[in-house]
């Protein structure tokens, strides 16, 4: 081939870009990629067709099996703006090439909805929702979400000047900021029912920074047109925050427990809040799936007992496809490495200042830790049983399981990566099987001349095992029982044998027996061994 990067033709990009309208195909942004200069003849333009899969070998992506004219047709390319195409370029874990197929889809599809259609100005939004909040239109537009939150806050900020409101959404909550520019006099009572839960929060908030948050059922706030408002149409939970919290920073580290080896893990990006007595600094990172709190009393900066903790937040893996979850592979060895016993080191700064460093032992005894953990191995081996049998499965952050899966999951894993081998002292039952009598019983005499004696038997699965996990089906391949040294056993009388009778036979382990079950590679050989049966 001529060139290096198989970069795409001018037509194909003038394809790409007109068929998405000139946006950006990254349905969380949409900007207009084209428009004039001051110069009236030239267009400034800050889209560009990305490539879904890289241009060239070592890029984001790429797909060695594409030939030339694939990697640069139409079909590798999406229409973004500059800084959608650098985040998708900078971080490939994160943008799939399913997800940027499913976003030149979607674009693709508004532009065709709204092809000869007038737009709304954002005024006409504007204006409609403040009507619509004020009881005089009930026009509503969802999508233009932040259009929304601006006349949202418009409309409650004249409700009483003394705040200043702030309303976003996003993981599908909506969420209004009310912070007060003066004085306000509120009264406010609570619910019997809350009024403890209230007062432990409350007591923490003060005294320690920590947010406030409980159902907004259990308040009921008088003083301000504002906050009454807000109650009337709110179903949810009322938050408060401590208003003198600052930016913080958390590194961590791990050392290993004979305290040689250092492992690093990322910087944790969040806030201090103070309190009266203490203060409490929550940080999260890798794309808000990992969390950090630790509450540091003021006296010497140290932890406050069992005030440290990590924990994890899988919403952003939904409906992700195992094999591109972000991070699964990152928390997994650093979780592992938390049970192997390493201990947490972390330093904190506070708007840039060291505030204080230490560690933390007791991390894997917290029941948070045990649970996420837990659900970080049965993904990870979920992922890898997909892998090996090349099904795809997306992340359900709604499944749930029982232990009894879990170690079933865990069999299968282990069979599929390494074969399991279990030894003679673990197997606790003698394994059964039955055999049907040849006419010459022929084959049970044999078995009988085997018995005291130690010899091996595999016994194969007839049918394939079906499994769910993530509620998505998964066919098991074939798996054969093998046992070492074993010696068979016919508990009847076999001179009361027919031909055709069905035979129970008891396989006895010895001492040094081997028990392993592994993936039925090549046909089972003629019935020398037993057919199916239930094993252990
Ligand atoms: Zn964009």
């Amino acid at each position: 081939m001529g060139t290096k990067r198989d970069d795409f033709k001018v037509s194909t990009i003038n394809a790409l870009r007109t068929r998405v309208a000139s946006r950006c195909s990254n349905p969380d942004c949409r900007v207009p990629t084209t428009g004039p200069t001051t110069d009236n003849t030239k267009v400034n333009n800050i889209g560009t067709a990305a490539h879904i899969t890289a241009a060239s070998p070592g890029g984001p992506r790429y797909d060695e099996s594409l030939t030339y004219e694939q990697r640069r047709s139409i079909n590798n390319a999406i229409w973004l703006c500059t800084n959608c195409s650098k985040d998708i370029d900078n971080d490939p874990e994160s943008y799939s090439v399913e997800l940027l197929k499913q976003w030149k889809k979607s674009a693709e599809n508004i532009a065709k909805k709204e092809l000869g259609k007038p737009l709304p100005d954002d005024n006409y939004v504007v204006k409609s929702l403040t009507s619509a909040l004020t009881g005089q239109s009930n026009t509503f537009l969802p999508k233009l979400v932040s259009n929304a939150c601006q006349a949202t806050s418009q409309a409650l900020e004249s409700l009483d000047p003394r705040f200043a409101v702030k309303t976003g959404y996003s993981k599908g909550i909506n969420h209004v900021d009310i912070m007060a520019k003066q004085r306000v006099d509120a009264k406010l009572s609570i619910s019997p029912k809350y009024r403890k839960e209230f007062y432990e929060k409350y007591t923490n908030l003060l005294d320690h920074g920590e947010k406030l948050s409980i159902d907004s059922e259990a308040i009921d706030m008088k003083g301000s047109p504002l906050i009454e408002e807000l109650q009337k149409n709110t179903k949810g939970r009322f938050e408060f925050s401590p208003v003198h919290d600052k930016d913080a920073t958390i590194s961590i580290w791990l050392r290993s427990p004979d305290g040689e080896l250092k492992y690093r893990f990322n910087d944790l990006i969040g806030v201090a809040s103070l309190g009266k007595k203490s203060i409490t600094i929550k940080g999260s990172g890798l794309k808000g799936i990992f969390h950090m709190t630790i509450r540091l009393s003021y006296k010497d900066f140290i932890p406050t007992d069992g005030k440290l903790n990590i924990y994890l937040d899988f919403e952003n893996w939904n409906k992700k496809s195992l094999l591109q979850l972000p991070y699964v592979e990152k928390l997994h060895e650093f979780y592992n490495k938390i049970n192997q016993g390493w201990q947490l080191n972390f330093s904190i700064e506070i708007e840039g200042l060291h505030i204080t460093s230490g560690h933390s032992s007791d991390i894997n005894l917290q029941e948070q830790f045990i649970q996420d953990f837990s659900h970080l191995n049965f993904t990870f081996m979920v992922r890898e049983i997909s892998k090996h049998l090349e099904v795809p499965i997306l992340y359900d952050n709604s499944f749930e399981y029982t232990s009894e899966f879990n170690l079933k999951i865990r069999e299968i894993f282990e069979i599929l990566s390494k074969g399991i081998t279990v030894s003679g002292r673990s197997i606790r039952e003698n394994a059964k099987c039955t055999l049907e009598a040849f006419d010459d019983l022929s084959n049970i005499i044999e078995i009988k001349e085997l018995e005291g004696r130690m010899t091996m038997i595999r016994i194969d699965q007839l049918e394939e095992e079906v499994i769910s996990p993530f509620n998505q089906e998964i066919i098991l391949p074939i798996f054969s029982h093998i046992l070492t040294e074993v010696s068979p056993e016919i508990n009847c009388d076999i001179s009361e044998i027919t031909p055709g009778d069905l035979v129970e036979i008891e396989w006895k382990p010895s001492e040094t027996c081997r028990y392993k079950i592994e993936k039925l590679t090549a046909q089972p050989a003629a019935p020398q061994g037993p057919a199916n049966s239930e094993v252990l």
